[in-house]
């Protein structure tokens, strides 16, 4: 039997590594780092190189499953989707579409039909139930880019390979591979900081392994990083070190900040974030004379009640630095697919949640709102849900609530991989497709990347027998939500959808195809049906496409398909004042609905000192999220899910290496073993995220052998009001022996 080595992406995180895949046929022989890959240059990590064991992972599901009297049983396609349209459709036609609740979950930004065809699905139900991941750990960046730089997904990025200056905070990419700013190997990146001359610090509760091997790490008290940040400000603004560079006279609202800044001196703040006042004013120097300077914040300064201030804070020292949309700061990157966006004033809460009228950001309400949504009796309670590639059991705050919430829907249908803790809710569980078996570029991960790159990769392997691919899937629930019927013709309708694009390019005077023969453009797309289909379109018309032969040498579907190891399009370049999107046209350094939260973080100051134990989460490189749990060799070895905890607190509450200890919040309660370390902050203690397989029904046959403890039955459902972020870092807890 002769192998073969193909290439492909790495779709599990959004590093985006290149892989060179060694098969016989449909059996993988070995995943490594492709070595030719121009963005990863041969780096890869412990997920990677299990999407072999991923495909042949015989829990994961080939066939639909309609949950009868004694489980889940296996059932054809027609008869799921007839069962969907039998439920779904009265319920629509009785209590409106709103009624029919959705959460998406966080691989679907990993998947072409999850990015393009959910949208349409979406579109298709028009429902405003809409909730996401995003509300786990990311919003505060999308409401303050939206504040700042007119558009939620306008975020910049730090210049990894080129800045002399990194200050990081509530990130450790050693571990999670980096979120919000793209770079496949971030250690050697951040090595290479050191190397030629310049400095990494880490500002964090823990001393995690990137703040191991940072120049600087800096204890700070969870949920304090808008304080800490905004005391930078106010250093840079008392000390004449405001410099915005080639962006003077680009920048809106910054005497409003300096006025604001007032408050936040070291001396008023230091004492809450538990870091002393000489290390701000001198983290505050060293930034503003570094030769260039990036901050970036991460996870830990998003997942708490001052989420956004904190990001807004990463990006105001960005500016007020002068190392915006310069090189070595922190950039707009420009990917292949990018298309022109509009000036608009960025506006949240066009309508809002039902029953504690919480705005919307972005299109979605809170996910931690889903539950009391499905549970309060009333007009417009939501009836139904559809889950798409996402555990929100296990990745939410207040999961017990959600299960519970979820056990009584009306009906439900999930799009995923496996029977879990949360699609053993579902009344019909549709089977997505295997990483190796679905075609590849990433659309949202190009677009955060440190430097442009365009890369696709062809499905490896063909469908399972008898599947259906994700956008087909996605296509045909469209049909049945919006009454068009289980029996579409797929081929008919994705025609009609792609035609929507092209109609609506060739109608738009900014894009690169205006007043083209729409007929001629969609006869000329290649890619077949699908996302291949709009990948040609959208990498055509944008920033570095053919333009439909205009740009005779630009890119298209069949340039990047010729290019297995992917594309370079070179450094980031700087973009303001023509990517921003305010209604000004400047940089908005003060905003309106971000200044009048200033108080609040104010009020701040002083609490929490010297009280109890407050609960942080944590990332290990061999978890994602709550998913990649049943892949033995990711799950091998010592058990990675206990409790942190410092050394002077393990002695005071008399509890030593391997105890267990009963972990309790305001909403609920768990045991873990202990693991005792210095590095960690006395008073704060750490629970991964992701675990808790142990609920009955799910079939997760490695998994359920080590299920650990679901640290969202602690979380507790508060929320950042700016962004309606979960808070998960922060939480206040009582630990005791078990
Ligand atoms: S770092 Fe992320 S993209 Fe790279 S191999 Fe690991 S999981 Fe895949």
């Amino acid at each position: 039997m002769t192998s073969s080595v193909d290439f492909r992406t790495c779709p599990l995180c959004e590093a985006t590594c290149g892989l060179e895949v060694t098969h016989h046929d449909e059996k993988v022989v070995r995943i490594r780092g492709d070595r030719d890959d121009v963005f990863s240059h041969g780096f890869i990590c412990p997920k990677g190189s299990t999407l072999g064991k991923l495909d042949e992972d015989p829990d994961l599901l080939r066939a639909p499953l309609i949950r009868r009297e004694h489980g889940h049983e296996p059932a054809t396609w027609d008869e799921a989707f007839e069962l969907i349209e039998s439920r779904l459709v009265p319920i629509i036609e009785e209590h409106g579409n709103d009624a029919v609740g959705v959460y998406l979950g966080n691989p679907n930004v990993h998947s072409m039909s999850g990015v393009l065809y959910t949208r349409v699905f979406l579109k298709m139900l028009r429902t405003r139930s809409i909730f996401s991941a995003s509300t786990v750990d990311q919003m505060p960046k999308h409401v303050s880019s939206g504040y700042m730089f007119g558009h939620p997904d306008l975020i910049p990025v730090p210049d990894l390979d080129r800045t002399s200056y990194l200050l990081m905070l509530g990130a450790n990419p050693y571990e999670s591979n980096g979120s919000l700013a793209t770079a496949p190997d971030w250690p050697g990146r951040l090595e290479k900081i050191k190397a030629r001359g310049g400095k990494v610090v880490v500002v964090d509760p823990r001393r995690t392994k990137t703040a191991d091997a940072a120049d600087e790490h800096v204890f700070i008290r969870p949920g304090t990083d808008a304080l800490f940040l905004f005391s930078l400000a106010r250093v840079l603004f008392a000390e004449g070190l405001v410099d915005l560079g080639e962006l003077d006279g680009q920048v809106s609202g910054i005497d409003e900040l300096a006025i604001a800044a007032e408050s936040f001196t070291p001396e008023a703040v230091g004492e809450t974030c538990g870091v002393d006042p000489d290390t701000i004013y001198r983290i505050a120097r060293e930034h503003a004379h570094a030769d260039s300077a990036a901050v970036y914040g991460r996870v830990g300064t998003h997942t708490t009640e001052f989420g956004t201030m904190a990001s807004w804070m990463v990006d105001v020292l960005n500016v007020l630095t002068g190392n915006l949309d310069r090189p070595g700061g922190a950039m707009f990157p420009l990917a292949a697919h990018e298309q022109p966006r509009k000036a608009r004033a960025f506006q949240v809460g066009r309508w809002s949640s039902r029953v504690r009228n919480l705005p919307e950001v972005r299109g979605e309400l809170p996910v931690s709102v889903m539950a009391e949504e499905i549970l309060e009796p009333g007009t417009g309670r939501l009836r139904a849900m559809v889950t798409i590639a996402g555990n929100p059991v296990l990745s939410t705050p207040d999961s017990d609530r959600l299960d519970e919430a979820l056990a009584g829907l009306d009906f439900m249908v999930s799009i995923d991989l496996y029977l879990n803790e949360t699609t053993r809710h579902a009344d019909v569980i549709l089977p997505g497709v295997s990483p190796l078996r679905r075609p590849h570029y990433d659309f949202a991960f190009n677009q955060l990347s440190v430097r442009n790159v365009a890369n696709y990769s062809p499905a490896l392997f063909p469908l399972n027998e008898g599947s259906l691919d994700e956008w087909q899937i996605l296509l045909r629930l469209g049909a049945v939500v919006s009454g068009q019927g289980s029996a579409v013709d797929l081929d008919v309708l994705d025609d009609g959808v792609f035609g929507l694009m092209v109609g609506s390019a060739v109608g738009d005077p900014s894009s690169k195809i205006h007043g083209r023969d729409p007929e001629e453009v969609f006869a000329g797309t290649g890619g077949g049906r699908g996302p291949e289909r709009m990948l040609d379109f959208l990498v055509r018309t944008g920033p570095y496409g053919d333009a439909y032969g205009d740009h005779p040498t630009g890119l298209n579907l069949d340039g990047l398909i010729e290019a297995p190891h992917g594309i370079d399009l070179g450094p980031l370049e700087s973009r303001i004042p023509q990517a921003l999107c305010t209604v000004s046209g400047m940089v908005e350094l003060s905003p309106e609905p971000l200044m009048a939260d200033v108080p609040r973080l104010l009020a701040a100051v002083g609490r929490g000192v010297g009280e109890g134990f407050v609960l942080v989460g944590r990332r290990h490189v061999r978890s994602n999220n709550s998913w990649m749990h049943n892949i033995d060799v990711l799950v091998s070895g010592r058990d990675r899910c206990n409790l942190q905890m410092n050394e002077a607190d393990a002695a005071r509450i008399g509890v030593g290496p391997g105890s267990r200890v009963k972990i309790t919040s305001s909403v609920g309660v768990v045991v873990a073993p202990v693991e005792i370390t210095d590095a960690i902050m006395p008073g704060v203690v750490s629970l991964p995220h992701g675990w808790g397989h142990d609920l009955e029904g799910s079939e997760l046959s490695v998994a359920g052998l080590r299920p650990g403890v679901n640290s969202n039955r602690l979380s507790t459902g508060e929320m950042d009001p700016l962004s309606g972020n979960a808070v998960l870092n922060g939480i206040a807890v009582e630990v005791v022996p078990a």
